[in-house]
């Protein structure tokens, strides 16, 4: 009796577990796609006149919008093909929970290979930038305050988006997984006195978020064309390209690689190398 009981509740708790988790996975994606949002939307609506048309006995509409909710389904397979074959596809590598998909080993690469070319330009260039990579905790506060961009990082856009007056170039952006999610991020300075009087507030500002969180922040200094990196309130002043970039290779590998990697050199030496005229 009481093993029967056991077994069925958690059966229960299994059933809402799983109408949760799928919940939570339509809702975020729709959160994150302006047509999905759209849709959603659309959707509420034309169930809300269906509500009202049987309230009020409205046949006509009410004939029309049964066939609208008949057909409509197929229709929506039809439309959203490749969406659905993308969040299919990303359902089979999420951490389910996670705010952002865990990345494959080349799209790591890709990213911190993004990136480097992307803060060796800036450094050449000296333009100022700041690059918050967000890891376990959320740095949703800090995106919803910031200018919304949701794009596939390359280095041509974070290199776009620093430029002196692109009106987005002011404060930090912010990457989910190897999306560049927002720019013109603020970020709480840091009040650490390690931190030399000659470091102003961008450099405070990266100190601050990764004394706050477990993000990576890249900074590139506009005054001196310097690279450094704040992790866990700490700050790596002046790197190389190359410390960067193998700070970066190690930071973002998953705490628990599924498949752990081999130590390949040649994937490595695939990041080009920039040179660092310090
Ligand atoms: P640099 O070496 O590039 O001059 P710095 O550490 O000396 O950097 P400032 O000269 O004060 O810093 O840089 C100002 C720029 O830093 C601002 O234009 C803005 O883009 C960015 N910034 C300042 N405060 C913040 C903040 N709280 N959050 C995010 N970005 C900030
Ligand atoms: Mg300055």
């Amino acid at each position: 009796m009481s093993g029967d009981f056991i077994i069925s509740t958690l059966k229960k708790i299994i059933d809402i577990s799983i109408v949760w988790a799928m919940f939570y996975f339509i809702l975020k994606n729709i959160r994150n796609n302006v047509k999905m949002t759209l849709l959603f939307k659309g959707i509420i609506i034309i169930l809300l006149i269906k509500l009202i048309s049987s309230w009020f006995n409205l046949t006509t509409i009410g004939l029309i919008l049964e066939y609208i909710i008949m057909w409509g389904p197929l229709a929506l397979i039809i439309i959203f093909q490749p969406e659905i074959r993308n969040a299919l596809e990303q359902l089979g590598r999420t951490q389910l929970l996670g705010r952002h998909k865990t990345l494959t080993i080349g799209e790591r690469e890709n990213l911190v290979y993004e990136v480097v070319q992307a803060i060796d330009y800036l450094k050449k260039t000296r333009i100022g930038a700041l690059i918050i990579i967000e890891r376990d905790v959320s740095l949703r506060e800090y995106i919803d305050k910031a200018k919304p961009i949701y794009a596939q990082i390359s280095s041509e856009l974070l290199i776009s988006i620093f430029f002196p007056h692109n009106p987005l170039h002011d404060g930090g952006i912010i990457i989910q997984g190897d999306k560049i999610t927002c720019a013109g991020a603020v970020f709480p300075t840091s009040v650490d006195l390690k931190i030399g009087k000659r470091l102003g507030t961008r450099h405070r500002a990266a100190l601050g978020i990764s004394e706050e969180s477990d993000c990576i922040a890249l900074i590139v200094s506009e005054e001196t064309g310097r690279i450094s990196i704040a992790i866990n309130g700490e700050l790596s002043y002046n790197l190389t390209i190359e410390d960067a970039r193998d700070i970066l290779l190690e930071e973002l590998k998953p705490k628990t690689e599924l498949f752990p990697e081999e130590d390949s050199d040649e994937d490595e030496s695939e990041i080009k190398e920039g040179d660092n005229n310090e």
